[in-house]
């Protein structure tokens, strides 16, 4: 059986806790592996390395820290097939679908790291009076960085770039659902020894993480409920978190759109991942006008999500127990089950493609996030209230609008959310630039907010100097 180990300052370590935990496949239930809980020991050790590396570190020169990183990344791109084979193993996504992401996420790596180059790490401002001040932005030392299950490897490389671009080290806390894959990652690291150092275990490596004095900065990736204490733990300390937490994302569909090729573009949205993803499309609201084609439609197109090959398992019985019940709340409050909803026998956590019509918005699959392979449709009268509808959560991650008409696409940015794509689900470079609204998460990332985020400015004023 496979154990796993913290990587401290180059060096794989021991846990200093007693407490093992399992890493179960979803797909079989079978144990694959076993790690640590956590401490807050290993936490110090951890954290100790990455603040005792940093100075090293940031005393590079940009673009060799950026070069460092690059041949970091083109190592894991060589070893996407494992690593996508091993979040296969650890939380159910086809290979394929863990494959496309590893190899997005190695880009992402790599362009923002690559916007380091032209930062303006330093900048000056020249006065008439002959006076300058500069303008210096510094990195902020040792900082933490804690992921979800649901993408293990690409929330691990999506906050890097810039964190480690900038000069920063890290300790790194992957989810104690899907370990395995980040544990691997690190093994490949090409870094100096410290750079990237790797906690295991659940909130008992997580809650001292974040709460630790010497970390400046957590990156935190997660539920709104942990998130929640994460803020509050740095607002205690007068730290800074990045906080990008859960959603419910909204679909508008107006009336002159083709029902057909949007009712698979929005199975590809609620489905991909087995709904897994924090922007997964939760909550669909369709024009009366092409309601009946297009559930027709989705139905169709949910027959194209067998479990066991384009559907993974649910990554655990907690997982699936919540999304079954949200289903049965809606069943019971008069919505109907049009496809899927049942729970299948023999092992493994798999829940299939479902679609709810006759829903509203008092009911938990309305309200709360999901996280399966749910699609509940709700017919709207006009494009008008579908836009109020959408707006009507407490989240406000991402939201997507199809449409024909110029205007309505102009006012689907009334959705308040850090992103709203216009026909098409996940459109968009690194140029995007968003800070998620309501309890969805804190702090702007994307394009240069990311490198804000991880430095911190000083200013020195010099004026002529006073000779004698
Ligand atoms: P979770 O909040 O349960 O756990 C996330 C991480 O935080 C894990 O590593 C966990 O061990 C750690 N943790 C838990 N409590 C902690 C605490 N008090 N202090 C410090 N660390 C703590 O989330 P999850 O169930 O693993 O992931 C699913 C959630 O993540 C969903 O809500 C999803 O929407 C969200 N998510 C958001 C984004 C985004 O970019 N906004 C991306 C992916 C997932």
């Amino acid at each position: 059986m496979k154990k796993l180990r913290n990587l401290v300052g180059g060096a794989w370590q021991d846990s200093r806790c007693d407490e093992w935990l399992d890493l179960v496949n979803p797909a079989t239930e079978d144990v694959i592996a076993r790690f640590p809980a956590g401490s807050p020991s290993d936490v110090d050790d951890a954290v100790a390395a990455a603040a005792t590396a940093q100075t090293e570190w940031a005393a590079l020169p940009v673009a060799e820290r950026v070069a460092r990183i690059h041949a970091w990344a083109d190592l894991i791109a060589d070893n996407a097939d494992e690593l996508a084979e091993l979040e296969r193993q650890e939380m159910g996504k086809p290979a394929g679908i863990g494959r496309a992401f590893i190899d997005s996420a190695v880009a992402g790596l790599k362009a923002a790291a690559q916007q380091a180059n032209s930062y303006p790490f330093e900048d000056t401002v020249a006065h008439p009076d002959g006076a300058k001040t500069r303008i210096l932005r510094t990195p902020l030392g040792a900082t933490a960085v804690i992921t979800p299950w649901n993408f293990p490897v690409a929330m691990v490389l999506g906050a890097l770039g810039p964190l480690l671009a900038a000069g920063n080290t890290v300790v790194v806390k992957p989810s104690e659902r899907s370990p395995y894959s980040t544990a691997r990652l690190v093994e490949l690291l090409s870094l100096p020894a410290g750079v990237v150092n790797l906690v295991l275990g659940d909130a008992r490596a997580g809650v001292p993480l974040a709460e630790h004095e010497q970390i400046q900065l957590v990156h935190f990736t997660g539920s709104v409920s942990a998130g929640r204490k994460v803020g509050a733990a740095a607002g205690e300390r007068l730290r800074r978190t990045v906080l990008e937490l859960g959603g419910k994302d909204p679909v508008v569909i107006d009336a002159d759109v083709d029902p057909v090729a949007t009712a698979k573009a929005v199975a590809f949205g609620a489905f991909v991942n087995t709904g897994q993803i924090c922007t997964s499309m939760e909550r669909i609201f369709v024009h009366r006008d092409i309601a009946v084609p297009f559930v027709e439609a989705l139905v169709a197109e949910a027959g194209n999500y067998p479990s066991g090959s384009a559907l993974g398992p649910l990554v655990d019985a907690r997982q699936r127990n919540v999304v079954h019940g949200h289903v049965e709340d809606a069943v019971a409050r008069g919505a109907c089950l049009r496809t899927g909803g049942s729970v299948p026998k023999g092992s493994g956590f798999f829940y299939p493609a479902t679609v709810l019509t006759d829903v509203d918005d008092s009911m938990l699959i309305m309200n709360e996030e999901t996280f399966g392979p749910v699609a509940p449709v709700a017919v709207v009268c006009s494009f008008e209230e579908g836009l109020e509808r959408a707006a009507r959560s407490r989240y406000g991650l991402a939201a997507t609008v199809y449409t024909g008409d110029a205007a309505h696409a102009d006012a689907a940015a009334r959705i308040p959310a850090g992103v709203v794509w216009v026909n098409q689900w996940q459109g968009g470079g690194p140029e995007r630039l968003y800070e998620p609204a309501g309890d969805s998460g804190l702090g702007a990332t994307g394009a240069q907010a990311a490198y804000d985020a991880a430095t911190r400015p000083a200013s020195v004023h010099i004026a002529a100097p006073v000779l004698p």
